[in-house]
Protein backbone atom coordinates (compact mmCIF):
# COMPACT_ATOMS: atom_id res chain seq x y z
CA UNK A 1 0.00 0.00 0.00
CA UNK A 2 3.30 2.40 -0.07
CA UNK A 3 2.34 3.77 -3.25
CA UNK A 4 -1.37 3.96 -2.48
CA UNK A 5 -1.09 6.15 0.16
CA UNK A 6 1.12 8.70 -1.56
CA UNK A 7 4.92 9.19 -1.01
CA UNK A 8 5.89 11.51 1.68
CA UNK A 9 8.14 13.57 -0.81
CA UNK A 10 11.95 13.74 1.92
CA UNK A 11 12.85 16.84 -0.10
CA UNK A 12 9.36 18.32 0.77
CA UNK A 13 10.43 17.48 5.02
CA UNK A 14 10.66 20.84 6.20
CA UNK A 15 12.84 22.08 8.71
CA UNK A 16 9.79 22.02 11.42
CA UNK A 17 10.40 18.02 11.76
CA UNK A 18 13.15 18.53 13.98
CA UNK A 19 11.14 20.67 16.75
CA UNK A 20 7.51 19.02 15.83
CA UNK A 21 5.59 17.27 19.17
CA UNK A 22 6.39 13.68 20.20
CA UNK A 23 4.22 11.09 18.07
CA UNK A 24 2.03 9.75 20.82
CA UNK A 25 3.04 6.13 19.72
CA UNK A 26 7.32 6.84 20.67
CA UNK A 27 6.97 8.32 23.99
CA UNK A 28 8.52 5.43 25.65
CA UNK A 29 11.16 5.03 23.40
CA UNK A 30 11.95 8.68 23.74
CA UNK A 31 12.15 8.81 27.66
CA UNK A 32 14.04 5.52 27.41
CA UNK A 33 16.94 7.12 24.61
CA UNK A 34 16.93 10.12 25.97
CA UNK A 35 17.22 8.89 29.86
CA UNK A 36 19.84 6.83 28.87
CA UNK A 37 21.98 9.80 27.02
CA UNK A 38 21.10 11.99 30.07
CA UNK A 39 22.50 9.59 32.56
CA UNK A 40 25.89 9.89 31.15
CA UNK A 41 25.41 6.41 28.78
CA UNK A 42 26.26 6.09 25.48
CA UNK A 43 23.82 5.86 22.91
CA UNK A 44 24.47 2.72 20.55
CA UNK A 45 27.22 3.67 18.03
CA UNK A 46 24.96 2.93 14.82
CA UNK A 47 20.92 2.59 15.14
CA UNK A 48 18.30 1.84 12.33
CA UNK A 49 15.10 3.53 11.87
CA UNK A 50 12.85 0.75 9.86
CA UNK A 51 9.79 0.06 8.84
CA UNK A 52 7.01 1.00 6.42
CA UNK A 53 5.86 4.21 5.47
CA UNK A 54 3.68 6.52 7.75
CA UNK A 55 4.77 5.23 10.93
CA UNK A 56 6.61 8.24 11.95
CA UNK A 57 10.49 6.96 11.38
CA UNK A 58 11.75 9.77 10.31
CA UNK A 59 9.74 12.04 12.60
CA UNK A 60 11.83 10.23 15.44
CA UNK A 61 15.00 10.29 13.59
CA UNK A 62 15.25 14.06 12.93
CA UNK A 63 13.99 14.91 16.49
CA UNK A 64 16.30 12.70 18.17
CA UNK A 65 19.05 14.34 15.99
CA UNK A 66 18.08 17.71 17.06
CA UNK A 67 18.23 16.97 20.57
CA UNK A 68 21.20 15.02 20.64
CA UNK A 69 22.59 18.32 19.19
CA UNK A 70 21.02 21.18 20.79
CA UNK A 71 23.35 22.81 23.68
CA UNK A 72 20.36 22.64 25.91
CA UNK A 73 19.75 19.53 26.02
CA UNK A 74 19.97 18.69 29.58
CA UNK A 75 17.18 21.38 30.41
CA UNK A 76 14.68 20.33 27.54
CA UNK A 77 14.47 16.62 27.65
CA UNK A 78 11.24 16.77 25.89
CA UNK A 79 13.01 18.29 22.76
CA UNK A 80 15.67 20.54 20.95
CA UNK A 81 14.98 24.23 22.33
CA UNK A 82 14.91 25.34 18.69
CA UNK A 83 16.53 28.51 19.45
CA UNK A 84 20.74 27.55 20.59
CA UNK A 85 23.46 28.25 18.07
CA UNK A 86 22.98 24.10 17.24
CA UNK A 87 19.06 24.50 16.53
CA UNK A 88 19.68 27.73 14.17
CA UNK A 89 22.49 25.80 12.30
CA UNK A 90 19.76 22.92 12.23
CA UNK A 91 17.34 25.17 10.69
CA UNK A 92 19.64 26.68 8.16
CA UNK A 93 20.82 23.05 6.63
CA UNK A 94 24.82 23.91 8.12
CA UNK A 95 25.21 22.36 11.10
CA UNK A 96 29.07 20.87 11.10
CA UNK A 97 28.48 17.91 13.21
CA UNK A 98 26.04 16.41 10.58
CA UNK A 99 26.37 15.08 7.67
CA UNK A 100 23.28 13.62 5.89
CA UNK A 101 22.58 11.04 2.55
CA UNK A 102 21.25 11.70 0.32
CA UNK A 103 21.37 15.23 0.72
CA UNK A 104 18.22 15.57 -0.59
CA UNK A 105 16.91 13.85 2.62
CA UNK A 106 18.53 16.64 4.76
CA UNK A 107 15.49 18.99 6.16
CA UNK A 108 15.65 22.31 5.76
CA UNK A 109 13.39 25.16 5.48
CA UNK A 110 11.81 26.61 2.57
CA UNK A 111 13.56 29.59 2.96
CA UNK A 112 16.97 28.36 3.30
CA UNK A 113 16.34 26.25 0.31
CA UNK A 114 15.52 29.21 -1.73
CA UNK A 115 18.24 31.11 -0.85
CA UNK A 116 20.26 27.97 -1.77
CA UNK A 117 18.74 27.80 -5.25
CA UNK A 118 19.94 31.38 -5.75
CA UNK A 119 23.07 30.95 -4.50
CA UNK A 120 23.31 27.85 -7.61
CA UNK A 121 24.63 25.18 -4.88
CA UNK A 122 21.66 22.88 -4.94
CA UNK A 123 20.37 24.20 -8.26
CA UNK A 124 21.25 20.91 -10.28
CA UNK A 125 20.04 18.44 -7.40
CA UNK A 126 17.02 19.73 -7.17
CA UNK A 127 16.54 20.07 -10.97
CA UNK A 128 17.54 16.51 -11.30
CA UNK A 129 15.33 15.44 -8.61
CA UNK A 130 12.57 16.19 -10.62
CA UNK A 131 13.78 13.99 -13.38
CA UNK A 132 15.27 11.13 -11.75
CA UNK A 133 14.53 10.54 -8.30
CA UNK A 134 15.00 7.40 -7.67
CA UNK A 135 19.03 7.83 -8.46
CA UNK A 136 19.59 10.69 -6.40
CA UNK A 137 18.25 8.31 -3.52
CA UNK A 138 20.84 6.00 -4.25
CA UNK A 139 24.28 6.23 -2.07
CA UNK A 140 27.16 5.44 -3.84
CA UNK A 141 30.37 4.47 -2.93
CA UNK A 142 32.19 7.68 -3.49
CA UNK A 143 29.37 9.28 -1.17
CA UNK A 144 30.21 7.17 1.50
CA UNK A 145 33.74 7.96 1.22
CA UNK A 146 33.55 11.30 1.87
CA UNK A 147 32.10 11.04 5.17
CA UNK A 148 35.00 9.39 6.27
CA UNK A 149 37.24 12.33 7.46
CA UNK A 150 33.88 13.53 9.16
CA UNK A 151 33.66 10.39 11.20
CA UNK A 152 37.16 9.76 11.94
CA UNK A 153 38.17 13.61 12.61
CA UNK A 154 38.38 13.32 16.56
CA UNK A 155 37.68 15.99 18.27
CA UNK A 156 34.96 17.26 21.29
CA UNK A 157 31.34 17.08 20.97
CA UNK A 158 29.13 14.49 19.22
CA UNK A 159 28.65 14.25 15.37
CA UNK A 160 26.00 12.60 13.72
CA UNK A 161 25.65 10.91 10.18
CA UNK A 162 22.18 9.93 8.60
CA UNK A 163 21.94 7.55 5.91
CA UNK A 164 18.24 7.61 4.48
CA UNK A 165 16.64 5.14 2.45
CA UNK A 166 20.21 3.00 3.77
CA UNK A 167 18.50 -0.05 1.37
CA UNK A 168 19.06 1.89 -2.10
CA UNK A 169 23.67 1.94 -1.37
CA UNK A 170 24.56 -0.08 -3.84
CA UNK A 171 26.59 -2.99 -2.68
CA UNK A 172 30.22 -0.88 -2.83
CA UNK A 173 28.31 1.74 -0.65
CA UNK A 174 27.37 -0.84 1.94
CA UNK A 175 30.85 -2.82 2.19
CA UNK A 176 32.11 0.93 2.73
CA UNK A 177 29.89 1.14 5.28
CA UNK A 178 30.50 -2.35 6.83
CA UNK A 179 34.07 -1.11 7.98
CA UNK A 180 32.73 1.96 9.40
CA UNK A 181 30.48 0.28 11.48
CA UNK A 182 32.98 -2.33 12.42
CA UNK A 183 35.16 0.42 13.51
CA UNK A 184 32.78 2.78 16.17
CA UNK A 185 34.59 6.03 16.99
CA UNK A 186 33.68 7.59 20.06
CA UNK A 187 31.31 10.18 19.86
CA UNK A 188 30.10 9.22 16.28
CA UNK A 189 26.40 8.26 16.06
CA UNK A 190 25.26 6.72 12.99
CA UNK A 191 21.22 6.75 11.89
CA UNK A 192 20.29 4.54 9.22
CA UNK A 193 16.57 4.82 8.11
CA UNK A 194 14.61 2.58 5.73
CA UNK A 195 11.39 1.97 4.63
CA UNK A 196 12.60 -1.88 2.99
CA UNK A 197 14.65 -3.45 5.73
CA UNK A 198 14.39 -6.39 4.28
CA UNK A 199 16.19 -5.28 0.91
CA UNK A 200 19.29 -4.36 3.80
CA UNK A 201 22.09 -6.19 3.06
CA UNK A 202 22.50 -8.79 6.40
CA UNK A 203 26.04 -8.19 7.46
CA UNK A 204 24.41 -4.11 7.62
CA UNK A 205 21.37 -5.35 10.05
CA UNK A 206 23.54 -7.36 12.01
CA UNK A 207 25.80 -4.65 13.08
CA UNK A 208 23.02 -1.65 13.68
CA UNK A 209 20.63 -1.76 16.87
CA UNK A 210 17.18 -1.32 15.44
CA UNK A 211 14.92 1.22 17.35
CA UNK A 212 11.28 -0.30 18.56
CA UNK A 213 9.33 2.10 16.27
CA UNK A 214 7.33 -0.16 14.60
CA UNK A 215 4.37 -0.87 17.15
CA UNK A 216 1.46 1.11 17.88
CA UNK A 217 -1.20 0.37 19.90
CA UNK A 218 -4.38 0.61 17.49
CA UNK A 219 -5.93 2.64 19.73
CA UNK A 220 -3.31 4.96 20.25
CA UNK A 221 -3.38 5.05 16.31
CA UNK A 222 -7.47 5.60 16.57
CA UNK A 223 -7.20 8.57 18.47
CA UNK A 224 -4.33 9.99 17.10
CA UNK A 225 -5.83 10.10 12.97
CA UNK A 226 -8.84 11.04 14.30
CA UNK A 227 -7.59 14.21 16.49
CA UNK A 228 -5.36 14.92 13.06
CA UNK A 229 -7.84 15.02 10.66
CA UNK A 230 -10.21 17.29 12.89
CA UNK A 231 -13.15 14.88 12.57
CA UNK A 232 -13.38 16.04 8.84
CA UNK A 233 -12.17 14.96 5.64
CA UNK A 234 -12.46 17.12 2.84
CA UNK A 235 -15.43 18.89 4.96
CA UNK A 236 -17.07 15.77 5.62
CA UNK A 237 -17.77 14.35 9.29
CA UNK A 238 -15.54 11.41 9.80
CA UNK A 239 -17.29 8.20 11.41
CA UNK A 240 -15.32 5.80 13.83
CA UNK A 241 -16.02 3.25 10.75
CA UNK A 242 -14.23 5.17 8.61
CA UNK A 243 -11.14 6.28 10.95
CA UNK A 244 -10.75 2.16 10.73
CA UNK A 245 -11.13 1.26 7.45
CA UNK A 246 -8.25 4.60 6.54
CA UNK A 247 -5.91 2.59 9.40
CA UNK A 248 -6.70 -0.86 7.87
CA UNK A 249 -5.91 0.62 4.52
CA UNK A 250 -2.97 2.07 5.88
CA UNK A 251 -1.66 -1.42 6.96
CA UNK A 252 -2.12 0.00 10.84
CA UNK A 253 0.50 2.99 10.00
CA UNK A 254 -1.08 6.92 11.29
CA UNK A 255 0.52 8.73 9.08
CA UNK A 256 -0.16 7.15 6.42
CA UNK A 257 -3.72 6.88 7.20
CA UNK A 258 -3.67 10.18 7.58
CA UNK A 259 -2.29 10.84 4.13
CA UNK A 260 -4.70 8.19 2.46
CA UNK A 261 -7.56 10.45 3.94
CA UNK A 262 -5.99 13.93 2.45
CA UNK A 263 -5.56 12.50 -0.79
CA UNK A 264 -7.76 13.74 -3.67
CA UNK A 265 -8.52 10.46 -4.79
CA UNK A 266 -9.93 8.96 -2.19
CA UNK A 267 -13.29 10.53 -2.36
CA UNK A 268 -13.07 9.85 -5.89
CA UNK A 269 -13.63 5.82 -5.06
CA UNK A 270 -17.18 5.17 -6.05
CA UNK A 271 -16.71 7.64 -8.80
CA UNK A 272 -14.10 5.42 -10.18
CA UNK A 273 -16.70 2.24 -9.89
CA UNK A 274 -19.46 4.34 -11.77
CA UNK A 275 -17.36 4.90 -14.61
CA UNK A 276 -15.82 1.07 -14.54
CA UNK A 277 -19.80 0.10 -15.29
CA UNK A 278 -20.52 2.79 -17.44
CA UNK A 279 -17.56 1.75 -19.58
CA UNK A 280 -18.04 -1.83 -19.00
CA UNK A 281 -21.92 -1.79 -20.21
CA UNK A 282 -20.79 1.18 -23.08
CA UNK A 283 -23.01 3.73 -21.92
CA UNK A 284 -19.75 6.28 -21.88
CA UNK A 285 -17.29 5.97 -24.26
CA UNK A 286 -13.27 5.26 -23.24
CA UNK A 287 -12.77 9.21 -24.79
CA UNK A 288 -15.56 10.51 -22.96
CA UNK A 289 -14.09 9.27 -19.69
CA UNK A 290 -10.57 9.30 -20.32
CA UNK A 291 -11.66 13.71 -20.83
CA UNK A 292 -13.90 13.79 -17.51
CA UNK A 293 -11.22 12.06 -15.34
CA UNK A 294 -8.73 14.57 -16.63
CA UNK A 295 -10.08 17.45 -14.80
CA UNK A 296 -11.20 15.30 -11.56
CA UNK A 297 -7.11 14.33 -11.10
CA UNK A 298 -3.79 14.06 -12.49
CA UNK A 299 -2.74 10.38 -13.92
CA UNK A 300 -0.47 9.83 -10.63
CA UNK A 301 -3.85 10.11 -8.59
CA UNK A 302 -5.84 8.07 -11.09
CA UNK A 303 -3.21 5.22 -10.99
CA UNK A 304 -2.86 5.12 -6.98
CA UNK A 305 -7.27 5.01 -6.97
CA UNK A 306 -7.28 2.28 -9.45
CA UNK A 307 -4.87 0.21 -7.65
CA UNK A 308 -6.59 0.39 -4.67
CA UNK A 309 -9.63 -0.62 -6.33
CA UNK A 310 -8.02 -3.30 -7.83
CA UNK A 311 -6.71 -4.51 -4.48
CA UNK A 312 -10.29 -4.65 -3.15
CA UNK A 313 -12.25 -6.14 -5.98
CA UNK A 314 -8.92 -8.95 -6.14
CA UNK A 315 -9.88 -9.92 -2.49
CA UNK A 316 -13.45 -10.08 -3.05
CA UNK A 317 -13.15 -12.26 -6.25
CA UNK A 318 -10.85 -14.34 -3.87
CA UNK A 319 -13.90 -14.80 -1.48
CA UNK A 320 -12.46 -12.39 0.89
CA UNK A 321 -14.02 -9.30 2.72
CA UNK A 322 -13.84 -6.09 0.76
CA UNK A 323 -11.49 -3.93 3.05
CA UNK A 324 -13.44 -0.67 1.77
CA UNK A 325 -16.97 -1.17 3.49
CA UNK A 326 -18.21 2.39 2.04
CA UNK A 327 -18.61 2.43 -1.79
CA UNK A 328 -21.17 -1.08 -2.08
CA UNK A 329 -18.28 -3.05 -3.26
CA UNK A 330 -19.39 -6.47 -2.90
CA UNK A 331 -22.95 -5.82 -3.92
CA UNK A 332 -21.31 -4.27 -7.36
CA UNK A 333 -19.28 -7.62 -8.02
CA UNK A 334 -22.19 -9.80 -7.07
CA UNK A 335 -23.59 -9.09 -10.48
CA UNK A 336 -20.30 -9.32 -12.33
CA UNK A 337 -16.77 -10.03 -11.56
CA UNK A 338 -14.08 -9.79 -13.58
CA UNK A 339 -11.58 -12.83 -14.36
CA UNK A 340 -8.87 -13.63 -13.42
CA UNK A 341 -6.87 -12.94 -16.23
CA UNK A 342 -8.71 -9.23 -17.20
CA UNK A 343 -7.73 -8.33 -13.52
CA UNK A 344 -3.99 -9.14 -14.21
CA UNK A 345 -4.38 -7.56 -17.76
CA UNK A 346 -5.21 -4.21 -15.88
CA UNK A 347 -2.43 -4.44 -13.26
CA UNK A 348 -0.06 -4.83 -15.97
CA UNK A 349 -1.28 -1.58 -17.52
CA UNK A 350 -1.27 0.49 -14.69
CA UNK A 351 2.49 -0.38 -14.07
CA UNK A 352 3.32 0.05 -18.08
CA UNK A 353 1.64 3.49 -17.47
CA UNK A 354 3.60 4.26 -14.17
CA UNK A 355 6.62 3.31 -16.46
CA UNK A 356 5.60 5.36 -19.54
CA UNK A 357 5.33 8.22 -17.53
CA UNK A 358 8.66 8.31 -16.16
CA UNK A 359 9.34 8.55 -20.03
CA UNK A 360 7.75 11.63 -20.38
CA UNK A 361 4.33 10.00 -22.34
CA UNK A 362 1.72 12.65 -22.46
CA UNK A 363 -1.03 12.26 -19.47
CA UNK A 364 -3.94 12.27 -22.17
CA UNK A 365 -2.62 9.58 -23.93
CA UNK A 366 -1.53 7.57 -21.32
CA UNK A 367 -5.37 8.00 -19.46
CA UNK A 368 -7.08 7.32 -22.95
CA UNK A 369 -5.15 4.21 -23.13
CA UNK A 370 -5.75 2.90 -19.30
CA UNK A 371 -9.75 4.20 -19.96
CA UNK A 372 -9.89 1.67 -23.31
CA UNK A 373 -8.18 -1.17 -20.82
CA UNK A 374 -10.37 -0.13 -17.91
CA UNK A 375 -13.99 -1.03 -20.12
CA UNK A 376 -12.25 -4.66 -20.78
CA UNK A 377 -11.93 -5.05 -17.42
ZN1 LIG B 1 18.86 23.84 20.99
Amino acid sequence: MNDATGNMGTADINDGIYFAPLLPWQQSLWSQLTERVLQQQSLPHALLAAGMQGMGKRAFVWRLVAWLLCRSRDSHPIGACGTCESCQWLRSGTHPSLQVLPLVSMPISAEHADNKEKSGSTAKDKKSSKTASSTILKTKVDDIRALQPFIYQGGQGMRICVLDHAEKMTIAAANALLKTLEEPQAQVHLFLISDTPAQLLPTIKSRVQQLALQTIEPAIAVDYVTGELGHTINREAVSTAAIHQLIQLANGAPLAAIALAQAPWYSKRALWLTTWQALRSGKRSSIAASDYWQNQLNIVEFIQLSELMLLDIRRVCLGLDELQKDINLSALLEAYQPTDSGLEAFANSLQQTKIALQQNVQEKFAYDKLMQELAYL
